[in-house]
């Protein structure tokens, strides 16, 4: 487990820490001092508490596990989609608080989904699987309409879309340029894949690995050599072996 994916785990284990320390202060007051009437609200917050400590602790232990022996834990995987889905706004806000980048943040939570989705060994047709692409790779100067049709690309190379193009020929794969998250919501109902190769920036890229629940998505970060949404391009490698990844091997010649 090295790199960005400690971000990630870091800010959940700071907020393990901070909700241990608030709920050891309530025992305390409970412990130490007549609080009467409160009695039982007090009660009440020690026991929400618990619940919520061990969920979060387990959640963490099931991500590190799930990283370091590569392999998901079935019997956790709850715990790990709590952590990793249901507080992933809680993560965001404390990491903002702890002064953390928030793409740093996203770039984590896309790698230790990676990770997880690559362990699951995850490996089916190629005609149910999509990778789904932003629109601005396609070079703004380009007059073909590809969010319509991708096949409108003259494939002149000026941009990714050319190689991207080639990368779902080779295999056999549906490809998409969505613009926005209602196209890419669409694009995913239309086509019903059983895995998704994802390229966009970090917000979009987390939070479409999070719309899409249940369906495992390899997410890959776009580059942006001239700022967000202008331009941008994509590790074709990356994205070939993601797909290569989801593969059976039975349709790779
Ligand atoms: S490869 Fe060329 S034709 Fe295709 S989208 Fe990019 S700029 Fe347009």
């Amino acid at each position: 487990m090295y790199g960005r994916k400690r971000v990630y785990i870091g800010i959940l284990t700071i907020l393990a820490v901070i909700v241990l320390a608030i709920y050891l202060l309530f025992i305390y007051i409970i412990v130490t001092r007549r609080i009467g009437l409160y009695y039982y609200i007090m009660i009440g917050i020690i026991v929400f508490l618990t619940i919520f400590i061990i969920i979060l602790m387990m959640g963490t232990l099931a991500v590190v596990l799930s990283l370091l022996g590569k392999k998901p834990i079935k019997v956790l995987s709850g715990f790990m989609s709590f952590a990793l889905n249901t507080l992933y706004p809680e993560v965001l806000f404390f990491g903002g608080l702890l002064g953390i980048d928030r793409d740093k943040i996203m770039k984590s939570f896309a790698e230790i989904n990676n990770n997880i989705v690559a362990s699951k060994n995850v490996k089916i047709a190629p005609e149910d699987i999509l990778i789904l692409l932003p629109h601005c790779l396609q070079r703004t100067t380009c007059v073909h309409r590809i969010t319509t049709n991708i096949n409108n690309c003259r494939r002149c190379g000026k941009c990714d879309i050319k190689g991207l193009i080639e990368i779902a020929e080779r295999y056999g794969v549906h490809i998409v340029v969505a613009t926005g998250g209602t196209l890419a919501r669409k694009a995913v109902k239309n086509y019903k894949p059983k895995a998704i190769v994802a390229v966009a920036c970090e917000r979009d890229l987390t939070s479409g690995i999070q719309d899409v629940n249940g369906i495992p998505v390899f997410g890959i970060v776009n580059i942006r050599p001239e700022g967000p949404c202008y331009n941008t391009r994509v590790d074709l490698n990356l994205v070939e072996n993601a797909v290569k990844n989801f593969i059976d091997r039975r349709y790779i010649q």
